[in-house]
């Protein structure tokens, strides 16, 4: 009950015990395209470029960044948290001018700020985070979306904690470039990460695209502006996954049949009651959680549905708390980073681990580990809040 990795769903675990095929099977080339019609749909994009990227979340953002920054090109990172400080570091790497903006962790922007900034930066691209877990706040990014598409910069978002447990719409609000990971509201494990790229994005990987030499035809000429990684070179990896199949990396295909199988669970359940899910029992949690005493970290009305930030009482290790709960009753909830850590826990309510009885074990463990560390609430408050929240919905 962490801010992820969560429990994979079991049919997920099933799915990758599946015998291993490998990427030129017919078989696995069909696996291939239905998972890029299954993610067009978990994105909600009808983007033709929609993929996974083989390595865990960080994998698809150096991807999307390494692939899309020239050296030299203008970027803007609005940064409201840890992730936000990622995209800082991997565009510093790829050689971008990196421009930033900033906000207390806690809160989000009011686009308008992100909006002047773009208009005073104007860079080639904008990277962001959509739901940044280190301080559980969701950033607004419709708007943000427009005024993109309008001035002809490119929009890329980090969905990998927001997907399937909040709304997103890739083509609706206009962000040219989403990476996601499995291990948040997708039920799966780490280890895969789905991309979808638009048509303008796909356009600069056109321009920077080569063949890798042992595959090329004679005579080849390689792009002068060659992407920087070939393990993340998105040309290559769209190659690969296009009618061509051009040889790239080896598929790592029980992780797609995870990838496959996290679809597959959230499109039976459809994308609108997944988020309803994560929202009411993220709601529950937040009740029970307060009924418990303890207060809310952050902007509440900008929090992610799937994970809640409490604030560490006054006299109460933190990490003596975190281990009990772990060796007692086998309930790992999360620490924080930077300037959080030591002074919040964070919960997690995604994925499979979105169910009713979860989020009341949980807080029954937390009300019994914090009684015993000296803070106490009425016995059993967290529980009833809980409760009247799952009582007040069913209504
Ligand atoms: C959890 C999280 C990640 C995780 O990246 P991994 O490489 O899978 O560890 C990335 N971005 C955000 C916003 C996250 O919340």
């Amino acid at each position: 009950m962490g801010p992820g990795p969560i429990n994979a769903h079991p049919r997920v675990l099933r799915a990758m015990s599946a015998p291993l095929v490998g990427q030129f099977d017919p078989a696995m080339t069909e696996y291939m395209n239905e998972v890029m019609a299954a993610y067009r749909e978990v994105f909600r994009t009808a983007n033709e470029a929609t993929v996974l990227v083989d390595g865990t979340s960080r994998a698809g953002i150096e991807a999307a960044l390494v692939s899309l920054i020239e050296p030299g090109d203008r970027v803007l990172v609005p940064v409201f948290g840890r992730f936000g400080l990622l995209l800082t570091e991997i565009a510093g790497r790829c050689g971008a001018e990196v421009h930033t903006i900033e906000t207390a962790w806690g809160t989000v922007f009011d686009e308008q700020e992100i909006i002047d900034a773009i208009h005073r930066v104007r860079p080639a691209l904008v990277a962001l985070v959509h739901g940044d877990t280190s301080t559980t706040m969701l950033q607004p990014l419709e708007r943000v979306g427009a005024v993109c598409r309008d001035e002809g910069v490119l929009l890329y978002a980090d969905v990998t904690a927001s997907l399937g447990g909040n709304a997103f719409e890739q083509d609706a609000w206009n962000v040219d470039v989403a990476t996601a990971g499995l291990q948040k509201c997708l039920s799966g494990p780490s280890g895969s990460a789905p991309i979808s790229l638009s048509p303008a994005a796909v356009a600069v990987l056109d321009r920077r695209r080569s063949v890798e030499a042992g595959i090329a035809a004679a005579g080849a000429t390689v792009s002068q502006a060659r992407i920087h990684s070939n393990y993340f070179d998105l040309a290559m990896i769209l190659d690969y996954w296009g009618e061509q199949r051009l040889n790239h990396h080896t598929e790592a295909a029980s992780m797609l049949y995870a990838a496959r199988e996290c679809a597959a669970l959230l499109l039976e359940e459809g994308i609108d009651a997944a988020v309803e899910r994560h929202r009411r029992h993220g709601a529950a949690m937040l009740a029970g959680l307060k009924g418990l005493g303890l207060t809310v970290f952050g902007d509440e009305a900008h929090r992610m549905n799937n994970v809640v930030a409490v604030n560490i009482p006054d006299g109460v290790e933190g990490d003596a708390v975190r281990a009990a709960m772990l060796t007692d009753f086998g309930i790992e909830i999360g620490t924080s980073f930077g300037p959080l850590h030591g002074k919040v826990w964070r919960v997690g309510v995604m994925g499979y681990n979105a169910r009713r009885d979860a989020v009341l074990t949980t807080l029954t463990a937390l009300d019994s580990t914090l009684r015993r560390a000296g803070f106490a609430a009425p016995a059993d408050a967290g529980v009833a809040a809980a409760l009247a929240v799952y009582a007040e919905e069913a209504r």
